[in-house]
């Protein structure tokens, strides 16, 4: 819901974006949400088994992140997978609630949890880093220990192949063309872009939660109507 102080401008994003979101998977091509990948993502990336599409799949914040302990488990990979998280938080920080919130569980109680990481080997995975599912309304991301050679992956791998599933967790199904940003094939990204970002914010600014300028910044607020 508006009220009369919201500028002209604000209320003509929000027609774009309501006019948007009544296609079957919402393309924004309003400058604010620039750059992005939204478009590119529609045709699927050679290699990619994601059926492109957007979702506000998390729309439910702050997101209990559990990362269940196992044998291949370590407090390095604890780390970073915390670190991949919180990388996506510029994304995910104006969503009513504000943000992910990693609890590590060192046994099998995912009660209450919206985003479960488990580390398992690579043949689990089908030769894939990483694979994400959804799971009700939350989901599971399974993380490969090994690498194609079956050497422990470092840290700093794991880092970027848990940002990169992270996104599809929050609502991302798709992938960029640009090596550049998180959400591309390359796992090379070493941070979310502000492509990502944006590709995250259009996801979440069609379904029931909206998008309005205020002090020059871009923030979430409840509703969508
Ligand atoms: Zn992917």
């Amino acid at each position: 819901m508006f009220d009369g102080s919201v500028p002209l401008a604000v209320k003509f994003l929000f027609g774009s974006l309501l006019a948007a979101s009544a296609s079957a998977v919402s393309t924004n091509d309003d400058d604010a949400l620039k750059p992005n990948y939204v478009s590119s993502m529609l045709s699927p990336v050679e290699g990619s088994s994601v059926k492109p599409r957007l979702c506000a799949a998390r729309a439910k914040f702050p997101l209990r992140v559990v990362v269940l302990n196992s044998f291949y488990f370590s407090d390095a990979y604890y780390s970073a997978i915390k670190q991949a998280c919180e990388a996506w938080s510029e994304a995910t920080k104006n969503v009513p609630g504000g943000g992910a919130t990693l609890t590590c569980v060192d046994s099998d109680d995912v009660k209450g949890a919206d985003v479960v990481f488990l580390m398992c080997t690579r043949e689990t995975l089908g030769g894939f880093s990483g694979f994400t599912t959804e799971l009700g309304a939350g989901a599971v991301i399974r993380l490969s220990a090994f690498d194609p050679d079956g050497h422990r992956v470092t840290a700093q791998s794991l880092k970027r192949v848990a940002m990169h599933e992270f996104g599809h967790a929050l609502g991302i199904w798709g992938h960029s063309p640009d090596p550049n940003d998180a959400m591309s094939l390359s796992e090379k990204a070493a941070k979310v872009s502000q492509a990502d970002v944006n590709t995250l914010r259009a996801a979440y600014s069609g379904h029931g939660l909206s998008i309005q300028q205020k002090s020059g910044a871009w923030m979430f607020v409840q509703g969508s109507k």
